[in-house]
């Protein structure tokens, strides 16, 4: 499968005909558990010296389609499928953290993200340094010996801002911990973190992977890359109660993380996906490369008639030549800057209110990546919880709108906008 092209393992990576009917399309394995061979089978089932279906908590056949699919389109070593992205990072640090460790994170993330790394999180006792995502030696600043992580979006949402993975992953690397980046908004069709250093890749499947609006989940890909044993992550590289003290690290090797969230994480904290969630999600991957450059195309189109248009104040979308990340998208995802980006509508707050409740073909709604255009005021909605400077900071001010460009026609696009703005 590795030699296949990106469109060619988009429709075909981890799938087979059903080995049981012959079924083309991936079947929906829509059951809670799987029957043991005997009594031995069960049991080394249980210790993990056979690997193999128990119960769809863990483990499931449609899911795990999906979950070779996303690792072969990110380049990765294995992947693990979960209810949302934000399981796919609840997951992602049960692993990596202790009580009283820290994560680097950028400030420039979902606002969502921002939200469950300062006030979930707290709750474990994983703390969260800030860092800005356009100045990679603010992470290194930020790095403390209880740091596990640095993690920051390979496209930053709201603000379109494209992070140089490159330093980040050596500086990362130099306090030996691994850099995570949440894919969401490039998908492994703009940007492939892994290959510019990154060790953990994570998706809100829920976005541009299943792509139509349609289903909640996430994705964890496990570069298989990153050297466990210093001892800072103990649920690696120490013995295992719960598996008869067995150690991640050594038994697993380069799968160690991935086995760890896994049988550790996912079967402690329970956000599994469902299986008709991972058949959808599955089935949006198959056209993920066509869909992401029609999403960018029209991007392009729209952010470049709004840059001339009278009533915008400013547009922030790295496609435009004069953008601050122009030169980081020519970079790291020359085909398409993505299709989310945010632009000032003049008037301030009171102004995006008004745009927003005067879209037809838009949906106003808070989600990205659907093969809808998509509209939301931050400031009133996604960004409501954070205080005014947090706000700014996190690229979401009072006259912020953020788009997320469909793929109709990017003419339809463009007409509504220019009677919304009337
Ligand atoms: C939506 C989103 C998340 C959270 O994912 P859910 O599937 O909504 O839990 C995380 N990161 C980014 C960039 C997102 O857009």
């Amino acid at each position: 499968m590795a030699d296949y092209g990106f469109s060619t393992l988009s429709v075909h990576a981890g799938a087979q005909p059903d080995p049981a009917t012959g079924a083309r399309a991936t079947p929906i394995y829509q059951t809670t558990a799987y029957a043991f061979e005997d009594a031995d089978h069960a049991a080394a089932l249980f210790n993990l010296q056979v690997f193999g279906n128990i119960y769809t908590r863990i483990m499931n056949p449609t899911t795990a389609v999906l979950e070779e699919r996303v690792a072969a389109l990110e380049n990765g070593r294995a992947g693990l499928a979960c209810a949302s992205g934000h399981a796919a990072q609840l997951l992602t640090f049960h692993t990596l953290m202790q009580p009283g460790a820290e994560i680097v994170a950028a400030r420039q993330l979902y606002g969502g993200s921002v939200n469950q790394f300062s006030q979930g999180f707290a709750k474990f006792d994983w703390h969260t340094r800030w860092a800005d995502t356009t100045d990679p030696d603010s992470f290194k600043r930020a790095i403390t010996d209880k740091t596990k992580a640095l993690y920051c979006e390979s496209i930053a949402n709201p603000g379109g801002i494209i992070t140089d993975l490159e330093p980040l992953a050596k500086i990362a690397h130099d306090a030996g911990v691994p850099l995570i980046v949440d894919n969401t908004l490039a998908s492994p069709y703009l940007i492939r973190p892994l290959e510019w250093g990154a060790d953990i890749v994570i998706h809100s499947a829920t976005k541009f992977l299943g792509g139509h609006g349609n289903s909640m989940a996430g994705v964890i890909v496990d570069g298989g890359t990153f050297d466990w044993g210093s001892g800072k992550f103990p649920t690696l590289s120490e013995p295992c109660p719960s598996y008869h003290g067995m150690k991640m690290w050594e038994t697993f090797g380069d799968m160690a993380f991935a086995v760890a969230t896994r049988v550790l994480g996912l079967r402690d904290l329970g956000p599994s996906l469902s299986p008709m969630n991972a058949f959808l999600v599955l089935t949006g991957t198959e056209t993920l490369p066509l869909r992401m450059q029609k999403h960018c195309d029209n991007a392009l189109v729209v952010a470049r008639w709004l840059k001339a248009n009278p009533k915008v104040a400013w547009v922030n979308y790295a496609g435009l030549e004069d953008n601050a990340s122009y030169a980081m998208h020519q970079k790291y995802c020359p085909k398409g800057a993505g299709s989310v980006f945010t632009f000032g509508v003049k008037g301030g707050y009171e102004a995006g209110v008004k745009l927003v409740n005067s879209v037809r073909l838009f949906s106003h709604l808070a989600n990205v990546g659907d093969t809808r255009s998509l509209i939301i005021h931050p400031a009133s909605t996604t960004h409501r919880q954070l205080s005014d400077e947090g706000r700014i900071k996190a690229g979401a001010g009072p006259d912020v709108v953020r788009l997320s460009i469909g793929i109709e026609d990017s003419a339809d696009i463009i007409a509504d906008l220019v009677q919304a703005l009337e």
